[in-house]
């Protein structure tokens, strides 16, 4: 048994704590080398309490000063702040692995750290893949680091690729990916219906317990667009070779389709601990805490194809997809933006594509030829973002 010490990225979020339930029934085979969170010191010190790591970060300096005070009885704890301590501490040589479960772009430069240091790299961060998508992949090819995807459609897949060709479609004779989404809380929702929906309503996802902004991604489908770009650069695929199904039991969580007909598929409950239990202890499988899946209780699948009128969020990630460069990092950022504004109530659901599309538009595409670029096109699509939801709202 390898024993593994780990650094969460994200340690208070929906997926960092569903890493250290998985952890804690392991205590022999990990170790936490370093916690952080962004801003909720309390509860970082709560787990730093349970977890001892040799680091904890908050991104936010205040709220790290306040969490130093609340570690001040634990002094083999030290405290860092900011961008350069999750980059110092997803890099650090004494941890082997990093989970990078931090929310949006604010995740890309840590994450890019732990690639950039040959970590193996649990990827939940899907944001960072899709704003820098090519130099990302090629980040990982320079220095070697072990890339294993733990969104579970993702996830998923990877168990269904033969481990030697992950990045070798056709070498592996893979026909189609077929990417499963559970359609979220709207899918039975009425073109009109939409117009009224709530940040409660549109958090309250039917399978899943998530953190609020992939859950507005769920339910906008942009969840599944941006998981469609994620798909291509982990796969070296392109959408055409990609087929989003809709299954609203989302216990079939992809599948992969092969030249001879065969289609393979992981199943499983809707819960991340399956697929993160996967990447930490690959290629080995641990108990995950997870309950034995019961069929003869689910019964029925259903499938369907995505509605992409009520939907478009779905085809403006393909379209940026295809326009490449500067785009995805664009349509990111526009979302990233609009959903904010929607959690606020500032914003009409139905009015987030309308605004990643104007964005998109309004934001010229430079090739994507460095990080830099990536960072300050972020930057600039933001302004540009806000700029369309105050022309919406006035
Ligand atoms: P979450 O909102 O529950 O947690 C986000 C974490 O990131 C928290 O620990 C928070 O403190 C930290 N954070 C937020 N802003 C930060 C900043 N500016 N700097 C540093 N840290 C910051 O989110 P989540 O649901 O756990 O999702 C995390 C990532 O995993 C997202 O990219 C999401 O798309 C992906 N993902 C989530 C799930 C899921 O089931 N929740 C599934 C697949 C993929
Ligand atoms: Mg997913």
């Amino acid at each position: 048994m390898v024993h593994r010490a780990v650094t969460v990225l994200g340690a208070t979020g929906s997926v960092g704590l569903s890493t250290l339930d998985v952890i804690r029934r392991h205590p022999k085979r990990f170790s936490v080398y370093a916690l952080t969170a962004g801003t909720r010191s309390e509860e970082l010190a709560a787990l730093c309490r349970e977890f001892h790591p040799k680091f904890a970060v908050m991104a936010d300096p205040t709220a790290a000063q306040k969490l130093a005070g609340l570690l001040a009885d634990l002094p083999d704890v030290t405290v860092l702040s900011g961008e350069s301590g999750l980059c110092e501490v997803a890099s650090a040589p004494e941890a082997c692995t990093v989970v990078a479960a931090i929310v949006g772009a604010a995740g890309l430069g840590p994450t890019l750290a732990a690639v950039r240091a040959g970590k193996r790299v649990l990827l939940a961060n899907k944001e960072a893949l899709v704003m820098s998508g090519k130099l990302f992949m090629d980040a990982v090819a320079v220095s070697g680091a072990e890339l294993l995807p733990i969104d579970s459609e993702h996830n998923a897949i990877f168990q269904c690729l033969p481990a030697e060709k992950i990045r070798d479609p056709e070498g592996a004779g893979i026909t189609r990916i077929l990417l499963t989404a559970s359609g979220g809380p709207f899918r039975e929702h009425s073109a009109e219906d939409l117009l009224s929906v709530t940040p409660a309503q549109a958090c309250a996802h039917p399978n899943w317990s998530m953190g609020r902004k992939i859950s507005v991604d769920s339910a906008t489908l942009m969840n599944k667009g941006l998981e469609l770009i994620e798909a291509c650069w982990l796969f070296n695929t392109t959408p055409d070779r990609i087929e989003v199904h809709v299954h609203p039991e989302s216990i079939i969580h992809s599948m992969v389709e092969y030249a001879d007909g065969s289609v393979l598929a992981q199943l499983g409950s809707p819960d991340m601990r399956t697929p993160i239990a996967n990447g930490l202890a690959w290629p080995e499988r641990i108990d995950a805490g997870v309950a034995p899946l019961d069929l003869f209780a689910i019964g029925r699948f259903h499938f369907e194809r995505p509605d992409l009128l009520r939907f478009p969020c779905l085809r403006l990630a393909a379209e940026a997809f295809e326009v490449g460069g500067t785009a995805p990092a664009v349509l990111n950022a526009a979302n990233e933006v609009a959903v904010d504004e929607f959690l606020k109530g500032n914003l009409a659901f139905t009015d987030i594509p309308v605004v990643i599309e104007r964005t998109l538009s309004a934001t010229p595409v430079a090739p994507a030829d460095s990080f830099d670029v990536i960072f300050a096109k972020n930057t600039e699509a933001r302004q540009r973002a806000r700029e369309q939801i105050a022309l919406l709202t006035v």
